[in-house]
Parts: structure tokens; sequence; C-alpha cells
């Protein structure tokens, strides 16, 4: 049974009826949706019902690995198609087998993946997925036990990095100190902000706060943005550890 704190919780978060948009929303369920957020720099993903479905699926306590993996992979998979949306394209027009034209597009540049480990490393075959042969880069950035703030302890990124668009992987946004000591680093090898797309599954309203502050032209691409962070800066209502689940647990 829900607490008076639950139910606290649940009267701050937004819902909506979650269905077929032709459908009658009194025939639709109500589900808690992303809190909408008014930073130019981030796109949430649509609430669609197979989004909100995956999303219940994998913040479920009671959801094993194998389901945690399988739902987290489609998720990433929309977050990746998304993310790709945010790269320029150029004009391409192609002849189809019928002999006509066709005005199309297509993207020219290069592209990079840059996994922060260990979490960011799940999210890296749905970007293989969809960029066959991209290459991938990894930063390792943990908590200093001494300062409690976060530090560079190894990065491996491609040499030509500054001359790629670089999608940013981490599926968790918390306070966003890793994420920004990622880009920062980025940065140091000559990736322009504005060249980076950061993809998460997960963003709390106070990390996506400081990317739109520290960089506004980063786009960051999100599936939900949550209510919040606890005491030990955990997402609310989240779902747990994302590398534990994903990988040990
Ligand atoms: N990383 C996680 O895995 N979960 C959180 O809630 C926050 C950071």
């Amino acid at each position: 049974m829900a607490s008076q704190d639950d139910a606290n919780e649940l009267d701050r978060a937004p819902s909506q009826g979650v269905g077929p948009v032709y459908m009658s929303s009194t025939d639709k369920p109500t589900a808690t949706v992303s809190t909408q957020v008014s930073h130019q720099n981030i796109t949430i993903l649509p609430q669609t019902p197979q989004l909100i479905a995956l999303l219940t699926m994998i913040r479920d306590k009671n959801t094993n690995r194998a389901d945690f993996i399988f739902h987290s992979n489609r998720i990433i998979r929309l977050l990746v198609e998304e993310g790709l949306n945010h790269l320029p394209v150029r004009e391409h027009i192609v002849t189809t087998p019928v002999g006509k034209t066709y005005n199309g597009v297509r993207f020219e540049g290069k592209i990079c993946g840059v996994s922060i480990m260990r979490a960011g490393e799940a999210m890296e075959q749905a970007l293989r997925e969809c960029c066959r042969s991209v290459r991938i880069g990894k930063i390792l950035i943990q908590r200093d036990e001494e300062t409690s703030q976060p530090r560079l302890f190894y990065d491996k990124l491609p040499e030509d990095i500054a001359d790629r668009w670089v999608l940013l992987l981490d599926p968790m946004l918390a306070t966003g100190g890793s994420a920004l000591m990622a880009v920062d680093v980025l940065r140091s090898k000559g990736v322009p902000e504005e060249r980076i797309c950061f993809l998460n599954l997960i963003a709390s309203p106070e990390g996506a706060a400081n990317f739109a502050k520290k960089f506004p032209k980063l786009r960051v691409v999100t599936a939900f943005v949550d209510k919040g962070l606890d005491e030990k800066n955990y997402i609310v209502p989240g779902l747990g550890d994302f590398g534990d689940r994903f990988y040990t647990l």
C-alpha cells in the first residue's frame, strides 16, 4: 500500500492518460510522465505508451537482470536514433529502381561514441547497431574518496576526435559531476561543445540545469526527467544503480 509520503510524491509528479492518441482519455490509464524543463538544450523523448511501458519495466525493483537489459536496450536504441537526428545532414538526391529521382539527405560528418565507464558502456551496442564500425572512446571518472569530487582516472579517445561529432553515453544524469568533467576532457581535446550530444535514460532536474548552465550549446537527449535526487544523489524515483542492475545483480 502507498504511504502518505508516496501519495504526496505522486501528487507533485506530472501524470497523463497513456494510450493511443485517438483513444478517449477516460479509457486510458494514468501514468507519471516526464517533468518538463525549460532549458533550450534538452530534448525529452515523446512520452509514448511504449516508452512509458519500457521505463516502468526497468524502474521495477523486481525486474530481473535479463529483462532489465532487454528493456533498457530498447530505450537506448530510441535515444541513439533521436541523438542522430541532431547531427546536420546534406541534400542527397538518388535515383530509384523505377528511374525516378528522390530528393533526400545524408549525414556526411564523422561520428564517435564516448562512454563514461562503467554504466555508459551499456549504451555502446545500440550505437554500433545504428552506426556500423563507429569509433568508441572511453572515459573513467570516479569520486575521489578524500575530496568527494569527481576525478579523471583514464581516457582513451580517437586521435582525430576534434574532427568528429561526439555522442556521449551515460545512462543516469544525477548531479552531472562526472558527465560535466567528461565534457571538459572532450573540450580539452578540441571538441567544441556544440558538437557533443549527451544521451541518457533518466535525468534529474538538477543535472539538467547544471548542463544547461555550463554547456548551453551542448545537446542533452533524455528519455525522462525525474523528480529529483535523494541524500545520496540517487535519482528519485529513478531505478537504482544502473551499472549494478545491467552488469552484476
Ligand atoms: N547513477 C545511477 O546508476 N543511479 C542513480 O540514481 C544515479 C546515478
